[in-house]
């Protein structure tokens, strides 16, 4: 069975897998998420991971099922059972199934989903040549570190940019940039990397944490302070950093060339980044 489903303790194959229709992360999108994946069939900063998966549950004041051993335990299992090369794995975690009602239930048990689906690695050309932008209106709410399932704004900003010809949407709220819709975004500007702090506006992205101290490493300055529009779009160097994106080149913001002297190519900081971060995860 490749791609697995997990629901509450039991594996089955992904299409039996299901959950009530009462469940709260259907009806409200009351849960939170990790989406993991593997290097080498291993899981990539796994404690880094689950200890979001449990600060974004203890921010919504959901109890964890299990410990991030036992979380650890069966994600591994997933992934031996699914025995693809290298997989990606969604971990879910919800309110549970209960009547409607906005108050939480009194003793509802959450619903715990995993799904371990084979990692299709990025189009190569896109990591060398870079990806094109488009700038939205940060519309989301109040509490972007917490990694919930209500991802209304971020699917509606990715389907314009998309609609657009672009790869990524780019959020700016009053005048700052603050992250992708699927990913952390980072400026090269006078030989210094910047990029938004962590606090409510973004998402502390596991890859950000890593490519920073990539960053360090090689020498460069790091200044976690948010970058104005004006500054991203005249910016040496753009790249975003996540999960699935790894370190991306951006290359075109709203259809105009970016990059050094407006060049419409990846940098240099940019390519000795997605080097370092190639040769880090081995
Ligand atoms: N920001 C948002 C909104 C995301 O959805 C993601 C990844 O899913 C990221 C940033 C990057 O986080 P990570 O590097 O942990 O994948």
């Amino acid at each position: 069975m490749p791609d697995i489903g997990f629901v509450n303790g039991r594996f089955l194959p992904l299409e039996e897998a299901t959950v009530s229709v009462e469940d709260r992360g259907f009806q409200f999108g009351d849960g939170i998420y990790e989406v993991i994946r593997t290097y080498h069939g291993h899981p990539f900063q796994l404690d880094a991971h689950l200890a979001r998966l449990e600060r974004s549950a203890r921010a919504i004041e959901l109890s964890p099922p299990w410990n991030v051993q036992q979380w650890a335990a069966y994600m591994r299992d997933g992934i031996t059972r699914s025995g693809y090369a290298e997989s990606k794995v969604y971990l879910q975690l919800t309110r549970g199934a209960a009547p409607r009602d906005h108050v939480f239930p009194a003793s509802t048990k959450p619903t715990a989903v995993m799904t371990v689906r084979e990692m299709k690695p990025m189009e190569p050309v896109l990591q060398t040549a870079g990806v094109a932008v488009m700038t939205m209106d940060d519309w989301r709410w109040g509490r972007c570190d917490i990694k919930s399932v209500n991802l209304l704004p971020n699917i509606m900003a990715r389907q314009k940019a998309k609609q657009a010809g672009a790869f990524e949407a780019i959020f700016v709220r009053g005048g700052q940039v603050t992250e992708g819709s699927v990913s952390n975004v980072m400026v090269v500007k006078a030989g210094r990397l910047l990029t938004a702090p962590e606090g409510e506006r973004i998402l502390s992205g596991v890859t950000r944490t890593i490519v920073l101290e990539l960053a360090k490493k090689e020498g460069l300055t790091v200044e976690e302070r948010f970058v104005s529009l004006d500054d991203f779009i005249r910016a040496d160097e753009i790249f975003l950093t996540g999960t699935t994106v790894e370190v991306l080149p951006v290359i075109r913001v709203d259809g105009k060339a970016v990059g050094p002297g407006g060049s419409g190519k990846p940098g240099p900081v940019t390519q000795k980044l997605q080097a370092a971060f190639q040769h880090f995860v081995g």
